[in-house]
């Protein structure tokens, strides 16, 4: 073991970054060198060793931990694993969205621009492109840690109480005290029925990585977003897809027009749906060429390579002895926090997957921020619930605010703006002539209320929608903006030009003739009906090249 010495309270002195030979725990008190029985009773007026103590290193324990040093306080990082950067880069958003972007670029994607040549990648290449990133990744974060001061321990966290952790790594085991605590573990994937995943037939998405070749057939048990996008990715590659869930809808929380569109464009590429089934029974031929069998409850069979099960993941908080400080957890192993990030422990917070939805890595982040900047009594304004969610599924897809689904249950009236990316030139360039766009309008005030979208660079197209929900624009914004030609972007000129069409042909409040009229129900069938009740409060009619496609719809 290499010695390290490090003064956390000198924030001039750049602390090492503590990889697998170099453990360096904490500044030693003679407290914190042994570990204590569980129940031991802190002294609370002793000084702890640090203002923070963060666990885990993905990206919520990342943010807390840069933001808790730039307030100028004393922060160690614990990670078990030997890199810092989590679950989001080493089995979850990273390596997925680089395997996505490797077949893609391989393949086409299936965008026909009637030039990219068609190859069926090898697994060994995508993975080497994988783990470059990964290492690239790695190292923005290492560094962006050690710029700011941040200690970081290599080793297993375990509360001891409320305010000290035990770290177990190879060099033995040694309690570390904090002011406060911020639990960030993140979460573990749950494990397939059958057992633990063998990593070669029986894989959960923690072991996509492990994959030696591309397989011909595979099925994927789960159609939640990682089990869509694992599904969509790999049968954009060439391979024979069986997508099994138990539901009858995928992705319920996405409007549904988007999911049929979804649903359609991976049909294309031979994907089978299994809906409303469940798997009954997983068996295993490891004889001449391995293959996986399963039986659904309907008594279907799916031979294939291999198997992803992706049905869900289950907070990884078991080997942190939460009883020991008292955090409760809920029904399903989550920790519940109030708005600031706080546990039901006043000096222990918890961020990112293991609080549950969204489980994002950027609203995981923007969690760390906001408990670091509460915990130590400055303001941060919750992000509540307007971020945007992605799903890169091939192709993506993206949305932020409403749906139609859930404005038509809280009977909130809209009016809807299409665009298709065929109408676009960017569109064409790109060969992608399926993407679909959306906006939602409210019917009297022309707000923006949600934008929906699918196809090429969706995921970055809705931050425009986005930024105009949380700025309270709408309609207006649109008709009168200017956006790049030729871009994507024109989908939301075309989009609220369309709105605008159909908006004029949408009464606005009546005004009673009478208070006896006022008290007599109106059918709606009984409305006489006019062309155009508000000439001039309407936007005026569609006159752009855009606008005239539109109407064509
Ligand atoms: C396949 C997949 C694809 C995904 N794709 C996307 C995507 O496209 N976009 C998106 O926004 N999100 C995506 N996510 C979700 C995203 O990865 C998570 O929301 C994010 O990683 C959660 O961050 P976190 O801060 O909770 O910590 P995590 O990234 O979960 O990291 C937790 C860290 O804590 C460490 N740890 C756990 N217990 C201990 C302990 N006792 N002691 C010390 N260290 C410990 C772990 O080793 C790990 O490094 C994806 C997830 C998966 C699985």
């Amino acid at each position: 073991m290499i010695a390290t010495s490090f003064d956390p309270t000198d924030k001039h002195q750049i602390p090492p970054l503590v990889e697998r030979a170099t453990v360096q725990i904490g500044s030693r008190t003679s407290e914190s060198d042994e570990v204590p029985k569980a129940g031991y009773s802190f002294d609370m007026s002793d000084t702890h060793d640090y203002d923070l103590l963060v666990i885990g290193s993905g990206p919520s324990g990342q943010s807390a931990a840069i933001q808790a040093s730039k307030l100028h306080k004393r922060v160690a990082l614990i990670e078990k694993r030997r890199r810092v950067g989590g679950v989001c880069t080493f089995t979850g958003t990273i390596p997925s969205k680089t395997l996505r972007e490797a077949i893609l670029s391989t393949t086409g994607g299936g965008l026909d621009d009637g030039f990219t040549v068609r190859a069926r990648p090898e697994m060994v290449d995508l993975i080497d492109r994988v783990n470059q990133v990964i290492a690239s990744e790695t190292s923005v974060v290492r560094n962006s840690l050690a710029r700011n001061d941040i200690t970081v321990i290599e080793g297993e966290a375990s509360f001891i109480d409320a305010h000290r952790i035990a770290i177990t790594n190879d060099a033995g085991t040694r309690a570390v005290t904090a002011e406060n605590i911020l639990i960030a573990c993140g979460t573990n994937a749950a494990a397939p029925p059958t057992g633990p995943s063998d990593g070669k037939l029986i894989l959960t998405s923690d072991d996509v990585l492990k994959m030696k070749d591309l397989p011909s057939n595979l099925a994927v048990v789960g159609g939640g977003v990682i089990g869509v996008e694992y599904a969509s990715i790999f049968a954009t590659a060439g391979v024979q897809v069986t997508l099994i869930d138990r539901r009858d809808q995928l992705l319920d929380f996405v409007d549904r027009e988007i999911v049929d569109e979804l649903m359609h464009q991976m049909r294309k590429k031979d994907v089978t749906f299994r809906l409303g089934e469940a798997v009954a029974r997983v068996e295993i031929f490891e004889e001449g060429r391995p293959e996986v069998e399963l039986e659904l409850e309907s008594g279907k069979r799916i031979i294939a390579d291999c198997v992803i099960f992706s049905i869900g993941r289950s907070p990884a908080t078991e080997p942190l002895h939460l009883g020991s400080a008292g955090v409760e957890t809920d029904d399903r192993g989550r920790i519940p926090v109030n708005e600031a990030l706080q546990t039901n422990i006043p000096n222990i917070y918890a961020a990112g997957d293991v609080i549950g939805f969204p489980a994002l890595a950027a609203t995981s982040s923007e969690q760390g921020r906001i408990a670091a900047c509460r915990m130590f009594g400055y303001q941060a304004e919750n992000f509540g619930t307007l971020y945007p969610y992605g799903i890169y599924a091939v192709p993506e897809i993206s949305m932020c605010g409403a749906t139609e689904e859930q404005l038509t249950q809280d009977r909130v009236p809209y009016e809807v703006g299409v665009a298709r990316y065929r109408e676009t030139a960017r569109g064409q360039i790109l060969g992608d002539d399926t993407g679909m766009f959306k906006m939602l309008f409210h019917r009297d005030s022309h707000d923006l209320l949600g934008v929906h979208c699918i196809g090429t660079n969706a995921t970055e197209l809705v931050h425009i929608g986005q930024a105009v929900i949380s700025l309270g624009g709408g309609l207006d914004f649109f008709m009168n903006s200017v956006f790049n030609y030729p871009t994507l972007a024109e989908v939301y000129k075309i989009a609220a030009h369309n709105a605008a069409n159909r908006l004029r042909h949408v009464r606005g409040p009546r005004r009673k003739a009478d208070a006896k009229a006022a008290e007599t129900p109106v059918m709606s069938a009984e409305v006489p009906d006019r062309d155009d009740p508000r000439p001039n409060e309407e936007p005026p009619p569609a006159a752009s090249r855009t606008t005239e496609r539109s109407n064509d719809d």
